[in-house]
């Protein structure tokens, strides 16, 4: 099988020309001064476009074991979370905590709809004695998202720390670490600044530090060990890693960062991420298919949701698009799986008419199964959205 000429899935995302030159460079020594410099940098740049000045901890692998060293240090026997769930990643992040002797009170929400703040106010006021609060800023099996800047300053107000899994939110979106309270945000190279899928970034508030520290359980000694990135990095002058990162995506991200710099920074990629999405959604109402979203202002800027219509299976309407059309869209996960296309448009996938593809492909393909759609109306509205000037 040949590789997809087009992969708009929710990620893991496409790269740049720039980007994949920079994964191909000639690997440096670690500990060349050149190195050190350049991911000290880094780490201060990607804190600037997280909104924080918060120590970062870059983990060197998928965004997956960022969350769970963070589950891990902050969670001890009997720390009590609130868990906040819309989503299969908000679920899953939960076994982390019960596995590691937290108490964790679920709040849980039809997965088409977003949490309501009042009701974590309330949870939180009822309760009293909530340590942590998690939450999923977008679930990209859906393409839904939580209102995380009213959620942390709620939790904030309450004494509990937030974390936030904001790895589809990062410069897709709004997301202010600091103004909003997030002790821990977990963001990642493999969504909207389209780098490898291979790098976790942390962000830690010093109360956040302050609980892991105090926490006998949290992880010392080990890949998970947030602690032994502050005692043996940030806080021994950042000249000896723990161990060799994997410096090639660590210069594919940097080069992915100068590149959303060169295109007019976080605002602009923000503009172009939200276009893009609103081309997506109304291509897919004008095709005569109907959005995951209940309301629109809960759908997110980096993947929409589509309802599989009736007749055919997710599994089918994906296969076909790929093997009859060469274009990778991707599914819910867990049990959104068998009810959800998704439609990625992150990173270099929001720019020009990616989204045209994407719609035209996924329409084709379902007529080609026998669902009637209006494929020419769906193109015209994505035209429409996506000539509209950022
Ligand atoms: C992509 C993503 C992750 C990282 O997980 P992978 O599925 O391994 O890419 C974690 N949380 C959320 C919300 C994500 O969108």
């Amino acid at each position: 099988m040949d590789n997809a000429s087009f992969m708009l899935t929710s990620g893991p995302t496409m790269m740049s020309d720039r980007v994949r030159a920079a994964l191909g460079s000639q690997v440096i020594y670690d500990t060349d001064p050149m190195f050190l410099e350049r991911f000290t940098r880094l780490e201060r740049r990607l804190a600037g476009l997280m909104g924080t000045t918060n120590d970062i901890a870059l983990m060197q692998a998928e965004a997956v074991v960022g969350l769970e060293a963070a589950a891990r240090g902050l969670t001890g026997r009997g720390t009590k979370w609130l868990n906040l769930v819309n989503g299969p990643y908000a679920a899953w992040f939960a076994d982390w905590l019960r596995d590691a002797g937290g108490e964790v009170v679920t709040h849980e929400v039809p997965y088409d709809e977003a949490v309501d703040p009042a009701d974590v106010e309330r949870i939180l006021a009822e309760h009293g004695d909530i340590d942590c609060v998690a939450v999923v800023h977008c679930e990209t099996p859906s393409g839904m998202t939580n209102p995380v800047h009213e959620i942390g300053p709620i939790a904030h107000a309450h004494g509990a720390l937030t974390l936030s899994d904001s790895v589809a939110t990062f410069v897709t979106s709004e997301l202010r670490v600091d103004d909003w309270h997030l002790d821990v945000a977990v963001v990642a190279g493999h969504k909207g600044i389209g780098a490898t899928p291979g790098i976790s970034i942390v962000s830690v508030s010093p109360a956040a530090w302050d609980r892991m520290h105090a926490n006998p359980s949290a992880p010392r000694g080990s890949f998970l060990s947030l602690l032994d990135w502050k005692t043996r990095w940030i806080d021994s002058d950042r000249t000896d890693f723990l161990h060799a990162p994997s410096v090639n995506d660590v210069l594919a991200l940097d080069v992915a960062v100068d590149e959303l710099m060169d295109l007019g920074g976080l605002e602009a990629s923000i503009v172009r991420h939200a276009r893009a999405a609103r081309a997506t959604r109304a291509g897919v109402q004008a095709m005569g298919l109907e959005l995951w979203a209940r309301r629109v202002d809960d759908a997110a800027n980096c993947t929409t949701g589509v309802r599989c219509p009736a007749g055919v299976t997710t599994r089918q309407v994906i296969d076909h698009v790929r093997e009859r059309y060469g274009v990778m869209l991707s599914m819910g996960r867990g049990d959104l799986a068998s009810e959800i296309i998704c439609i990625g448009h992150m990173g270099l996938a929001a720019r020009s008419f990616y989204v045209q593809v994407a719609l035209s492909a996924l329409g084709r393909a379902l007529d080609d199964l026998g669902v009637a759609v209006d494929i020419g109306a769906g193109a015209d509205a994505v035209a429409r959205v996506m000539s509209e000037p950022l």
